[in-house]
């Protein structure tokens, strides 16, 4: 065993922090831009085209985060997410996730997109080893979705979720945020999918992340309450794999359901104690909690010529940093979010 940081330690089975939970997931903010504008995302102006990008000299290079993974994952991370902003969009996508694909000891890359291009890279991201897709869809109504986005794309989207199903991901998951007044009355109908597909439906508690978001707490829905609404449609017959694979808890909506629901609970029943997350936002800070705003600079570690102890240092440090759990909810009724890290840098 090495105690590099005090407090923090990696130890043969991997990365464990304060409180002696294992850090095995590290997420990846592959860039700030998105080809969607979402209303909890961006504020109206930006919407607009005032939205400030990152620079590609302040994104951290392809090069740079095969290095910081490749170093992780020796430490003990197995299993890496992609996402942004959206993934997709950045150039040459591709070759770096079939980079990734190549690191040994790197079984499990998995990816969250909003599937307007899908349809075209579902195929090759497979080939290039990502088993589970994550794709965010919070209606199926094409108005609204534009309304939503802010883009006409809903086909397109539609599309690229067919595809995803077609070309033999091992789950395909369909992330809802759940916002009242926006889209609740749509839970029945996100809930049959599930029935009638073998898509597994999530429902996500809308969080208030960003100085953009729309967040308020008449918009806000429980996952309770959430579960009352659709239970018309049957009983929520609990998953044996359970919690196993997240931060949801996943159900079957009846016995003859083909899909899953899982609902992810962020605010109302916080999932902190079993976080085994990191995240290394599209500028190069990691970021041990995506609802508190404290970061550790890695981006200037690997631009000064830092050596790989160093790098490893630098991962301890933010692990060490880990907070026990966000308190939103408290946090909420003393002075609502101070939570001002922007979605799509941080990689939700
Ligand atoms: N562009 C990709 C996508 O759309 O899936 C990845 C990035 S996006 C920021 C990741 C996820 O975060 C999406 O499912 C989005 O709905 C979710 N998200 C963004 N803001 C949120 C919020 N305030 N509360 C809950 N989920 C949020």
């Amino acid at each position: 065993m090495s105690q590099d940081i005090p407090g923090t330690a990696q130890v043969d089975q991997g990365l464990v922090d304060m409180f002696s939970r294992t850090i095995s997931y590290l997420r990846l903010s592959l860039t700030d831009r998105c080809n969607l504008k979402c209303m909890y995302c961006v504020t109206e102006d930006e919407r607009n085209g005032c939205l400030t990008k990152l620079s590609q000299n302040e994104l951290l290079s392809y090069e740079e985060l095969l290095r910081v993974v490749k170093i992780a994952v020796n430490m003990g991370i197995s299993k890496l997410r992609l996402t942004g902003g959206e993934p997709l969009v950045r150039k040459n996508v591709m070759h770096f996730i079939e980079q990734l694909g190549s690191i040994e000891n790197l079984h499990d890359i998995r990816i969250t997109t909003n599937a307007v291009l899908l349809e075209h890279y579902a195929q090759q991201l497979v080939a290039a080893g990502v088993k589970k897709i994550n794709i965010s869809l919070d209606t199926l109504k094409p108005e609204r979705f534009t309304r939503i986005t802010g883009v006409d794309c809903f086909d397109k989207v539609w599309r690229g979720i067919e595809k995803a199903q077609a070309v033999g991901f091992s789950t395909v998951k369909l992330n809802m945020v759940v916002m009242r007044g926006i889209n609740d009355d749509e839970l029945v109908d996100f809930a049959r999918m599930s029935q009638e597909t073998d898509l597994q439906i999530r429902y996500i508690e809308f969080m208030p992340v960003g100085a953009s978001s729309r967040w308020d707490k008449n918009t806000y829905m429980s996952s309770d309450e959430i579960k009352e609404r659709i239970a018309v449609l049957g009983e929520l017959i609990p998953d044996a794999g359970g919690r196993a694979d997240g931060p949801a808890s996943v159900f079957k909506l009846g016995e003859d359901a083909q899909g899953k629901l899982g609902f992810i609970s962020p605010i109302s029943h916080h999932f902190c104690d079993k976080c085994n997350r990191l995240r290394l936002t599209s500028e190069g800070m990691l970021r041990s909690c995506l609802l508190h705003d404290e970061e550790t600079d890695l981006r200037s570690v690997l631009r000064s010529g830092g050596t790989d102890a160093e790098i490893r240092a630098t991962l301890l440090t933010a692990i060490r940093n880990k907070p026990k759990g966000h308190q939103m909810e408290d946090r909420l009724k003393e002075s609502g979010s101070d939570c001002h890290g922007r979605m799509s840098r941080i990689g939700g």
